[in-house]
């Protein structure tokens, strides 16, 4: 670990050294003038006078190299639509919509919601506004109308940019009735409201003066070309909420220049995606993973980047490999929530395409369980990289950087802290390091790295309470996430700080049980949570997913295999992690992200009002735990 490890000292102890050669990676129209400017902690301002534009840097800078090389290739299993764009032909549609926005009114610094389904407008919506200079918020298209209205209202949008409908295993969701819904309810609406019209909603209705057909618009801008706004490094791109899996959903604001650079650095240490190649983002673009690698780092690192609409298992568990089959995809980027749903599926998908262009697979977004990590290693054969990261960074915080170095891979394992970020285990009593295995909380020393949330938008006291506030002795960034270090360095990521359990004195990581729960070969999935019990003061509540329900018909058989459940966590943990109870369903209540929502299972087994469940995916989820508690088939 000898090049890792003196990269990542590098890069704390000469900040601003290690960040100026990155720095490099993108185009400058003005050259910056300080590379870090701390000031005014924990607020850091990076490439500070350095002035840039991300659409310049993800689309107008390879039109002299590649302009006749795939940029965005879009694949819907939705609609059974598949278009490519060239990098020309990706310039030309993004400068045609950013012609429509500025002739609805749209200036630099201005606000755009942009509610749409996975589809190549959507890309041309948001490069459009990086163009402009105009600050997006993308929300996650088919959020209930209320989250909707709160997100309208907490940017103030000038404009909003919609669809028709969306698709989902073929049922159309119709965004616009959804829209109009919200516009009612929001207090700060925008005056106008772009649609694209795919044909899905025959019956849309449009109202006068504020709705405008994209089509309609478009045909009035065709060829049109619309300079680059030069921003200075500092100057917001975009707003983007977290999942909501903890509570309410909080606006991280980022930076131009900033998250440009770590974008284009990530790329070349961390996915090793290369110039030419091609990237395929399982995720949406209504989550932070979606926005850096689905739309700007792989078009700043000059690939194509396919936008998928449609879900894994549809037409068949096949079509993700296929994909990458077809497109000869060296890097993949997907999520264990997406891996465990591929799991229950017939294994011979895997072996049915050529795989054989893949160099990598990055997953993340929840902890990636050991039987899933080596399932998947096992049958791709390829490294499968688990990496630890929020929307507030952006980017990676734990990863391992085969760009770099190729260290080896551990089960369970998001490896090391990523260049940029000084991680620390702290104790949660008096903010102490942690020593070697000793669980803490996962913190990072500010100014946190290129990339990160500058703020929470419209709110700069919120930003210092939510993430610098944890400890009173110390101005350190909180991750929320409790974690432990082994004595080789691998990190392990245990749950969140709220999902710790308290077990007569002893403190338990859910993830820790869920692991122990997964090991047992017949589970694919499980959510483990603390109840309160007057003896022990807090018991664990295990509630688990089996592979083939047939294992869970009869009240007998969910006997046994609580039986053997329990068996293997008293073998894997010992008989302090043993949940009270497993009990079996058939889903998770999870957020539309994928995230299991502990929360919510925790107040519905305590009794308690579950609260906000704007961001749930399958409200079923919740009939099965409320059928389960009571003792009966989920
Ligand atoms: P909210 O902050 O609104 O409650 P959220 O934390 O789920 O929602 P995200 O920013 O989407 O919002 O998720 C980041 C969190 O996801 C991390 O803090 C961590 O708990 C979890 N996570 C992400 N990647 C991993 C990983 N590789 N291993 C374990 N946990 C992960
Ligand atoms: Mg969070």
């Amino acid at each position: 670990m000898q090049t890792y490890a003196a990269l990542h000292r590098r890069s704390i102890q000469d900040k601003a050294g290690f960040w100026a050669e990155q720095a490099q990676l993108i185009h400058w129209h003005k050259p910056v003038q300080q590379v870090l400017e701390y000031t005014n902690p924990p607020f850091a301002r990076w490439f500070v006078g350095g002035e840039t534009n991300l659409c310049y840097n993800a689309i107008d800078r390879h039109l002299a190299a590649r302009a006749d090389q795939r940029a965005l290739l879009y694949i819907s299993t939705e609609t059974n639509e598949e278009r490519a764009y060239t990098y020309r032909e990706l310039h030309a549609e993004v400068n045609r919509v950013a012609a429509m926005m500025r002739s609805l009114g749209v200036q630099q610094g201005d606000r755009v919601i942009i509610y749409m389904p996975m589809i190549a407008e959507a890309c041309f919506a948001m490069l459009a506004c990086a163009r402009i200079g105009a600050i997006h918020s993308v929300v996650f298209g088919g959020f209930a109308a209320s989250s909707l209205a709160a997100r309208i209202d907490d940017a103030r949008p000038t404009l909003m940019m919609t669809a028709d409908g969306g698709s989902r295993m073929g049922k159309p969701i119709l965004y616009k009735a959804l829209v109009d819904e919200a516009l009612q309810i929001a207090k700060h609406p925008p005056a106008q409201v772009l649609i694209f019209n795919r044909g899905l909603d025959p019956a849309m209705p449009m109202t006068a003066k504020r709705d405008v057909d994209w089509a309609q618009c478009a045909a009035s801008h065709v060829g049109a070309t619309v300079p680059c706004v030069w921003l200075e490094s500092n100057a917001p791109s975009y707003i983007l909420y977290t999942s909501g899996t903890t509570g309410k959903p909080k606006g991280v604001q980022r930076d131009v220049g900033g998250y440009a650079v770590a974008l284009a650095a990530s790329m070349k240490h961390i996915y090793c995606g290369q110039a030419g190649e091609t990237m395929f983002t399982t995720s949406d673009i209504g989550w932070v993973v979606g926005h850096s690698y689905i739309i700007y780092a792989p078009l700043i690192a000059g690939m194509t980047t396919v936008m998928y609409e449609g879900v894994p298992t549809r037409p068949d568990a096949g079509i993700w490999w296929k994909i990458i089959q077809d497109t000869k995809a060296t890097v993949m980027f997907s999520a264990p929530t997406a891996i465990r749903v591929l799991k229950k599926q017939d294994p011979a998908f895997l072996k049915k395409y050529d795989l054989s262009s893949l160099r990598h697979l990055f997953l993340a977004g929840e902890p990636l369980d050991e039987p899933t990590h080596q399932w998947i290693s096992d049958a791709l054969n390829v490294p499968v990289i688990d990496h630890y990261w929020q929307t507030e960074t952006g980017w990676p915080i734990l990863s391992a950087m085969p760009g770099i170095e190729a260290t080896p891979i551990r089960f369970g394992s998001p490896s090391f802290p990523v260049y940029g970020y000084d991680l620390k285990l702290l104790r949660e009593s008096d903010a102490t390091p942690a020593s070697a295995n000793e669980k803490a909380v996962v913190a990072i020393e500010p100014p946190l790295p290129p990339g990160c949330m500058t703020t929470v938008w419209g709110d700069d006291a919120r930003f210092v309470n939510t993430y610098f506030s944890m400890f009173s002795k110390k101005l350190v960034y909180s991750t929320f996430d409790w974690g432990i270090r082994d004595a080789q360095g691998y990190y392990f990521i245990l749950g969140r700080t709220d999902d710790v359990i308290n077990v007569a004195g002893h403190r338990l990581g859910t993830r820790e049980i869920e692991e122990a729960v997964n090991m047992h070969s017949a589970i694919a999935e499980c959510a483990v949570v603390g109840v309160a019990d007057v003896i022990k003061g807090q018991m664990p509540l295990a509630f688990a997913v089996p592979k083939d329900a047939a294992r869970i018909a009869t009240p007998e058989l969910r006997q046994t295999l609580e039986k053997e459940v329990l068996a293997m966590v008293d073998q894997q943990l010992g008989a302090i992690g043993r949940p009270r109870t497993v009990h079996f369903v058939n889903l998770l209540p999870k957020t539309r992200s994928g995230k299991t929502l502990r929360r919510i299972i925790a107040a519905l087994a305590e009794g308690r009002d579950p609260g906000d469940l704007t961001t749930i995916e399958d409200p079923n989820s919740l009939v099965q735990i409320q059928h389960v508690l009571k003792g009966l088939a989920p």
